[in-house]
């Protein structure tokens, strides 16, 4: 496809995305008009990333968003937004790839994970046209419902041409996979391209005048796809070229992947067989899959691990121990992406086992290969219905928030009211007692 085709269609939604933000925000200015310097909002409920604030406070920003105060409303002066519902900083959706935004309803739900493997990697081919225009309404999907940071696997360079200008602030995870251990030196090899040009988009960014958050960074790192994907080897590889950076892998999403490390059987062995994989060289350790490859990582890198689906409080108490094996603590992260676990596995992930633990809880959507909307909203209403609301609120959006920021370490700018940040704004309607309701909707408005 033409390149000003691509541009002009990819530039559509941006103008569509712009203008529905100059609505919430009005902020259409011309050099003939006053420019209102501070923009000020007050709700029933404000969270601030930490906690619920004392009622009647007003956040007070200026014209790009950055927090300028938090004030008593009888000392904030006129012309505050007061707003029903719930306020709180902009959600950071922590597991997230993009660039499979065009199988949006393309695979059947409930087939389980090797089902849905088989059927990511047969559907992956589309023309460009339509997987730059699915990225472009994905991410404008994602700003609107107040989404302004992503963790985004990429397999490929395709979602550059969108990030270029984007204004969702992405830390982008270049995943490598191989499941033998011979091929392991040409997959690392085969995934530095697609990670030498997300490095060059960075730079480009770091430099350009157009940057429109304070979040100036938009890292590149390589990333392990999962235990059954990717060989002793590639993971030994992959810790080299990863000391001390943040990385991301999917985790015990299915029964199938602790079976395989515990006894070399379950349902990977088919889907070997079907890729022509030969897997003889494989010897299963007796343990689950996580404590089967964790210890491959020494180099104090901070994990996210994505799902858990099927993790367990042996495999959780392991996760501490390495944390505290690694100088300095490496963070480990659990991500929930409990639609998609619904969506694939028809199962939800142990909340309140990584609640009784204390995990560091994040949250993501997924990809539309196993989602139905890339909405943070819908992703915390699923988890309340799954814990029958028993998990109070405020809790909750901490993950979809600070917790987020922290994890992608843009909490200097992301996930709490906090002055000098430009953390986004997101309302939260039809709340009451601080609960959701099935009609509450998520609108970024600064
Ligand atoms: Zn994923």
């Amino acid at each position: 496809m033409a390149t000003s085709l691509r541009r002009t269609l990819v530039q559509f939604t941006f103008m569509q995305l712009f203008s529905t933000t100059a609505y919430f925000s009005g902020c259409k200015f011309t050099l003939s008009q006053p420019i209102n310097l501070y923009r000020k909002f007050a709700a029933d409920y404000i969270f601030n990333g930490y906690q619920l604030l004392a009622p009647q406070q007003t956040i007070i920003t200026d014209d790009k968003g950055c927090i300028v105060d938090i004030m008593p409303v009888q000392d904030a002066g006129d012309e505050i937004q007061q707003l029903d519902g719930l306020i709180c900083p902009g959600f950071i959706n922590t597991h997230c790839h993009i660039e499979l935004s065009h199988l949006k309803g393309s695979i059947p739900e409930g087939g389980g994970l090797v089902n849905f493997v088989q059927q990511v990697m047969a559907q992956r081919k589309a023309t460009e046209e339509v997987v730059q225009q699915a990225i472009a309404d994905a991410a404008a999907e994602m700003y609107q419902s107040g989404i302004v940071a992503v963790g985004d696997i990429c397999n490929t360079a395709n979602s550059i041409f969108h990030k270029e200008n984007s204004p969702i602030y992405w830390h982008n995870f270049i995943e490598v996979s191989g499941f033998v251990d011979g091929a392991a030196v040409k997959r690392l090899a085969e995934m530095e391209h697609v990670y030498r040009q997300f490095k060059k988009m960075d730079e480009q960014r770091l430099t350009s005048d157009n940057r429109q958050t304070k979040a100036e960074h938009s890292p590149t790192v390589y990333s392990p796809h999962s235990p059954y994907s990717v060989s002793k080897k590639l993971f030994q590889l992959i810790n080299e070229q990863t000391a001390g950076q943040l990385i991301s892998i999917h985790n015990q999403e299915c029964v199938a992947e602790n079976e395989l490390y515990q006894l070399k059987t379950g349902g990977f062995l088919a889907l070997y067989k079907n890729f022509g994989i030969d897997i003889s060289g494989f010897e299963n350790t007796g343990l689950t899959s996580l404590q089967s490859w964790m210890p491959y990582f020494t180099h104090q890198q901070p994990i996210i691990l994505v799902h858990n689906t099927f993790t367990s409080q042996a495999d959780i108490a392991f996760t501490r121990e390495y944390s505290q094996s690694q100088k300095n603590s490496a963070a480990i992260y659990h991500c929930l992406c409990i639609n998609a676990n619904l969506y694939i596995e028809q199962q939800a992930p142990p909340i309140n086992l990584l609640r009784a633990n204390n995990c560091a809880i994040l949250i993501g959507t997924d990809s539309y290969a196993s989602n139905k909307q890339l909405n943070m909203l819908e992703e915390i209403k699923s988890i309340q219905r799954a814990t029958n609301n028993n998990i109070p609120l405020q809790e909750v959006l901490g993950w979809a928030t600070i917790n987020g920021a922290k994890a992608l370490q843009v909490k200097h700018v992301f996930g709490s009211f906090e002055k000098g940040k430009q953390p986004g704004i997101v309302h939260i309607n039809h709340i009451e007692d601080m609960q959701l309701s099935a009609q509450s909707t998520a609108k970024r408005i600064i």
